[in-house]
Formats: structure tokens, sequence, C-alpha cells
């Protein structure tokens, strides 16, 4: 058994149960990649069992907070049936669902995703990458399912010094399997390429957003709808299901804006799975400041508009420029918006928190010199949840603003 001793002091924050071995808080120790240690502190104390990392900054992981705990396979299975039994409390009107969220099912690393039939999963760190052929096996038992496609692409396995890898891990032969899934979410169907679409192929972290927004829709009869960064269409859908609810399909306009071709016609593919051929809608490959500039000169105005732009801060080291961006579109987008209009905007932005948020939106409302009522907060789905111990799980902030 390995030891990781840590310096003096550096025990506080495993002792609140935050996962995280920082490398400069380890005094001496060392493992393989993925390898199982005792993490102690200076004095010599059990502190944690960990997964080692040897390249990360982030030195090391936390299992067990539990010094009897011992990390074997049944353990690992039990936590994934935990993460798979903990979903079936949440009331989730999708058959697209996150299933393992990392930290917060004490999985660090591990996201899995489902999207009807398939799993897609990503192996991020160390630990669940040398544990992956366990894991496979135990999320299929736990949800009783055969297929699980691998997306470890993400920037994260980088930084862990492991190469990308995707393909199917369970379930089909390599190569010779459609891709494309159709879920059904809410009242309406959306397909997605599990191969090559963003993430696991889908932002399923937006779901209860994206009804929210059908409601308003529907509640609001949106005759002019602007949909910025659409990716696969999902608000434009939900929009236009809201408005069908109300009757008030007809002479609606909806505009998406997205700089991805592949996700634009995925989701001009959305609006005939979904019946709306007739509707008005405009799919623009675009970049979205540069158009909201263009639709401002042009006099363009929107009943509603979604911003969810890209993560601009993957860390707080960027939240300084970041902060900027976020300020510039949220600034545009208020100005197109009409007296009585709504703006759902968003940062997925780890390193923004929400005080921060909330003051880049209002910094754009003075810079605007447009005035509003902040009349909703929003945030992840239930299925990506946080846990107390682990504040930088929280990631997704949104605010519904209403201009005065
Ligand atoms: N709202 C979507 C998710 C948006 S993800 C949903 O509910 O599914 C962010 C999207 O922004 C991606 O699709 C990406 O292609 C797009 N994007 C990134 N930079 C952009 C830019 N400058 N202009 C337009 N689209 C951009």
């Amino acid at each position: 058994m390995k030891i990781l001793r840590l310096k003096p002091g550096k025990e506080r924050s495993l002792a609140r149960r935050h996962p995280w071995i920082f490398e400069s808080a380890i005094a001496r120790g060392s493992a393989d990649a993925g390898e199982t240690v005792r993490v102690e502190s200076h004095e010599g104390q059990f502190l944690a069992w960990a997964a080692f990392s040897p390249i990360s900054k982030i030195r090391a992981r936390a299992w067990s907070f539990v010094e009897t705990q011992r990390i074997d396979a049944g353990f690992l299975a039990s936590l994934c049936k935990k993460a798979v039994d903990a979903r079936a409390l949440f009331d989730i009107r999708s058959e697209g669902m996150r299933l393992v969220h990392g930290e917060a099912d004490g999985l660090p690393g591990l996201i899995v995703d489902r999207y009807g039939d398939t799993l897609v999963a990503q192996f991020l760190s160390a630990g669940v990458e040398r544990w992956k052929d366990v894991l496979a096996d135990a999320l299929l038992k736990a949800t009783g399912l055969a297929r699980l496609y691998e997306r470890s692409d993400a920037n994260g396995r980088e930084r862990e010094g492991l190469k990308p890898v995707t393909g199917w891990l369970r379930g089909e032969a390599e190569g010779n399997v459609d891709t494309v899934r159709t879920i059904r979410e809410h009242d309406w169907k959306l397909s997605l390429d599990i191969a090559t679409g963003h993430k696991t192929g889908f932002y399923l972290d937006q779901r209860d957003s994206r009804q929210r927004f059908a409601e308003l829709a529907q509640h609001r009869k949106f005759r002019r709808v602007l949909n910025c960064f659409c990716y696969t269409g999902g608000f434009t859908i939900a929009a236009l299901a809201g408005l069908k609810a109300a009757g008030a399909l007809e002479g609606a306009e909806l505009t998406s804006i997205d700089s991805s071709l592949p996700a634009l016609e995925m989701a001009r593919a959305n609006v005939a799975l979904n019946g709306f051929e007739a509707a008005d809608t405009r799919f623009l490959d675009a970049d979205v400041n540069a158009t909201l500039r263009r639709f401002i000169e042009e006099g363009q105005t929107f009943d509603a508009i979604v911003l969810d732009p890209p993560k601009f801060a993957p860390t707080i080291a960027h939240a300084e420029r970041a902060a900027r961006a976020y300020k510039d579109i949220n600034r545009l987008a208020l100005k197109l918006l009409v007296p009585g209009g709504v703006l759902l905007t968003f940062s997925c932005s780890g390193g923004i928190g929400a005080d921060l948020f909330h003051k880049i939106v209002a910094g754009a409302g003075i810079d605007a010199a447009v005035d509003g009522y902040i009349s909703e907060r929003l945030g992840a789905a239930p299925d990506h949840p946080m846990t107390i111990e682990f504040p930088e799980g929280e990631y997704l902030k949104g605010l519904v603003v209403v201009r005065k």
C-alpha cells in the first residue's frame, strides 16, 4: 500500500471532505497512474483513500474518507448503482439523463449520460481510467442496458496525461453502428449524435430551462424569438412546442444562430422530427456577437432571446476576459429586446460565480441603457447535482430578465 503524506496544515480541505488533493499539498509519496493511495496528514493520521494521478495538478482524487473502506470492484459498482438509483427519485421527464456526475456521485472524473438504450461515458481522470472495465460492466448492470459508447475526448484528459479515446466500449462492434439517438424530452423529441456531438452528444443540463422557455412561450405567445448558440436547436424546439400548445404558432418567427454547421443540420432535422416544418424558422451559420450587432443596425427587435454561450472561463484565471465577453453579448441582447421582452441568459463557466454573473448582466443593462426585472434564477437540471462539500460542482447558472 502506497502512502501520500501531506504538508503540515494541508489536511483541512480533506477533513471537510473536499475530494481533491493538489500537487502543492503533498510532502511525499507517489504511485502509478490511477493506483489507490492512502492519504495521511503530516502527523500520519488517515484522511482518505484516493486515486493517484502522476501528472495532474490535482495529484489525487478521493474515493473514500472511511479508513475501513476497501477500494475494489464491489465498492465502485455500489457507487454506480447508487448514482443510477438516485436518478429514479428525480423527476426527469426525458429519455436522456445524466447518470453519473463525477465528484457529486463519488466517482471523480466519470461522466455518464443515458440516451435511450445507450450509455455514453467520459473517463476523465487517471483513477476512473484505471478502473474502466469494472465501471463499464457495473454501469450496464445497474441500468440493465447493453450498449456503452466512450467519449473520452474532453480537454480534461490531457491534464491527466491521458490520450483521447472514443468508440464503442460495450455492446457493438466498432464502427458499424449508427450513432444517432432520438430521445423524448418533455413534450418534444430531439436527435443527437453520440459520436460527433459536443461532450457526450447533447446538453442535458439545460433540460429544465428548455421546459421553462416552452412555458414562457406558451404563456406570453412570443412573436419573434432569437436562440443564440442554439447547438442542435433545443430551445428553438421548446419555443415551438410552447407556441403550438398556445395555438400561437402562426405568424411566429424563430431565428437560431450557431457557428457549427453539423449542429445546425441536426437542429433543422429536429424541427422536422417534431412536425414543425411549416413554422417560420431560420438557422444562421454565423458568429453570435457579429450577428447581434448587425441586427441592432438593422433595427430588429425580439420578444424573447436565449443566450447560452460556450464556457468562456474554464477556470477562475480566465474570469476577467470572460466577464467582458459575457457583458458584451448581454448588452447587445438587451438592446434587441422589446419592452416586456424576455432574456434567458446563461453562463456555464465554473470560473464565474452566480453573484459575479448577476453583476455582469447588471453592468450590461447599464451599458445598454436598459432596465429589467430578474424574474427567475435557473440552473442545471437535478441529475447534474452539486454536493455540499464540492462547490466547484456549480457551473451552470441562468437568469430570466424581463425588460422594463
Ligand atoms: N443551448 C444549447 C447548447 C449551447 S452550447 C442547447 O440547449 O443544447 C454552445 C454552442 O455555441 C455550441 O453549439 C457552439 O457551436 C456554439 N458557438 C460557440 N461559439 C460561437 C460563436 N462565436 N457564435 C455562434 N455560435 C457559437
